[in-house]
């Protein structure tokens, strides 16, 4: 059966929220005059997200759960969102209300208007700590500047994307995602709208600084080879200084000057390039890591349960 619109929102442990997500977006939804599904994906909650999940859907067919065999991540469970989702516009929403269902009608709006990715812009962030604000304000224009893609700056994954997208998107198959990267990646035609990011309705973040720093590393490696290449750039300068250090030193000896004389110095140029090296050698693991990922060829997420077509 084909719908409209699919509504796609990842869940990990978020029972307080489940109720007044379906509400606010059923609303929504009716409103809009087409045919919709909510596709709520079960991220192997443990606080009986699950359980609720599969009453929604019980007592109203626009609900789909896919409920995940367990924990795999928020990448992944919006990765099963574009597999699972049978719109002509597919709606990714977070389960916390921190993106108001209220701004789908817009995003709607620019879909109908020809854009094939409509992306929503936070220009204002509400209950969020300094930190996160910080952190997530740099990480965006870290991202821009050493990527070879143009992901939007202050973008989420809260967008629309057309149907055609998602049939790209699903080919797509990497292990480490940075899905608003990837959405950037395909092209076609973008645009932002902007949006104020409300405070989460109920429970706690569930993107605790490892979670944000993993995905930082996603995004960094899936889209930029910069990392790998500043160990090149070390090299050169290193050499650079040595090369014009040494006939330095051998002119300074044959006039009798003392100066660079000692183990401080030797030292210091030994541990400093000991540094430079493992650290060019961990940048190096990141990706060898990630290429081992690639070659094991393993599904992406299981599902515990098939779900209903
Ligand atoms: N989420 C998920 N799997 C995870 C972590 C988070 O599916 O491992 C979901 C979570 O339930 C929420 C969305 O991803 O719907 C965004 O997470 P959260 O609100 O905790 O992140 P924040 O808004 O604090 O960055
Ligand atoms: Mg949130």
């Amino acid at each position: 059966m084909k719908v409209d619109y699919s509504i796609v929102a990842p869940i990990y442990n978020e029972i307080e929220n489940i109720p007044e997500l379906y509400r606010r977006v059923k609303e929504v939804m009716s409103a809009t005059g087409g045919t919709w599904e909510l596709l709520l994906v079960d991220d192997g909650s443990t606080d009986g997200s699950t359980e609720a999940i599969r009453a929604l859907a019980m007592q109203d067919e626009h609900v789909r759960p896919i409920i995940f065999a367990r924990n795999f991540g928020h990448q992944i469970a919006i990765t099963a969102g574009w597999d699972y989702a049978r719109g002509d516009a597919v709606i990714i929403i977070d389960a916390d209300l921190q993106d108001p269902p209220e701004v789908i009608p817009e995003l709607i709006a620019k879909w109908k208007e020809g854009y094939q990715v409509v992306y929503a812009v936070r220009t204002e962030r509400e209950g969020e700590t300094w930190f996160k604000k910080v952190t997530a304000a740099a990480f965006y224009r870290l991202i821009y500047r050493i990527t070879d893609v143009k992901i939007p700056v202050d973008s989420g994954d809260f967008r629309l994307m057309d149907r055609r997208v998602v049939n790209v998107l699903k080919t797509m198959r990497e292990r480490h995602r940075f899905p608003r990267g990837m959405s950037a990646w395909v092209g076609f035609k973008q645009i932002g709208v902007p949006y104020k990011r409300a405070a989460r309705f109920a429970g706690v973040t569930k993107y605790p600084f490892k979670k944000m720093l993993k995905l930082a590393l996603n995004a960094i490696t899936g889209f930029s080879y910069f990392p790998l290449q500043l160990a090149t750039y070390f090299g050169f300068i290193s050499a650079g200084i040595a090369a014009l250090a040494i006939p330095l030193v051998i002119i300074m000896r044959l006039m009798g000057s003392h100066f660079f004389e000692g183990q401080a110095t030797t030292l210091i140029a030994v541990l400093f390039l000991g540094g430079v090296q493992l650290i060019s050698l961990g940048v190096l693991g990141e990706y060898v890591g990630r290429i081992y990922d690639e070659a094991k060829g393993r599904p992406l997420y299981v599902l515990s349960e098939e779900p209903e077509e």
